[in-house]
């Protein structure tokens, strides 16, 4: 397993190789920034990127969607993957934002994730992005760039990963430490084929040293 130093030194080589590493969603509002982490599930941010601005266009605030028409908020997104239980998901949540906070998106884990849709992730990434709160969303290049490279136990779950590197990985690099992994993933670390004969961790990734 790599120790605390061992992990913060790859993030760090992670940011020299992607030092804009950043979201890849459109930046917007709190509100309509977390839909679009809702939309993102299963799917790419670039056809995330695709439907929103129509969406976001027609359903200006968390009332407009509130009041929204299942078959309306589905015509705008129906191309991307399981759209039917997004478009509910995009509904109830903004009745809940309406009905329980005022339609202002809270800035805790807790009130977030009693949102419909919004699950740990997203919850997250809505923290970090939206409000500049420290946390280490997990999604699944983070999960297995931290497996491959033995920053945590092979048979970890999410939360277990999350928690595992917010203990190894000081507070300030969290979410820079969340977008270089996934740019990481992305890009060097690919699930089918990583490139780990020219990778800069070769010499500390047990996965790596087993492929080369
Ligand atoms: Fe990924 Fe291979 Fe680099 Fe390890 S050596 S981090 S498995 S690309």
């Amino acid at each position: 397993m790599l120790s605390s130093e061992e992990t913060t030194y790859a993030i760090e080589v992670m940011g020299e190789m992607f030092p804009n590493a950043t979201t890849s969603l459109t930046k917007t509002d709190p509100y309509h920034f977390m839909l679009s982490v809702i939309l993102s599930a299963q799917t790419t941010d670039k056809a995330v990127n695709l439907v929103t601005p129509a969406l976001f266009e027609r359903y200006k605030d968390p009332v407009d969607l509130a009041n929204a028409s299942q078959a309306e908020v589905e015509s705008y997104i129906k191309t991307i993957g399981l759209y039917r239980n997004k478009a509910r998901f995009l509904i109830k949540c903004s009745q809940e934002l309406v009905e329980r906070f005022d339609g202002v998106v809270p800035k805790t884990r807790k009130e977030l994730m009693s949102l419909s849709g919004v699950g740990r992730k997203t919850a997250d990434v809505v923290l970090a992005e939206c409000f500049g709160i420290p946390a280490f969303a997990v999604d699944t290049h983070v999960s297995r760039v931290a497996k491959r490279l033995g920053m945590v136990p092979a048979d970890s779950d999410v939360l277990t990963i999350e928690k595992i590197l917010m203990q190894k990985v000081p507070q300030d690099l969290w979410i820079k430490g969340h977008h270089r992994m996934i740019f990481w993933g992305r890009y060097q670390c690919m699930a089918r084929n990583p490139k780990c004969s020219s990778c800069p961790l070769l010499d500390i990734c047990p996965e790596g040293r087993s492929r080369v």
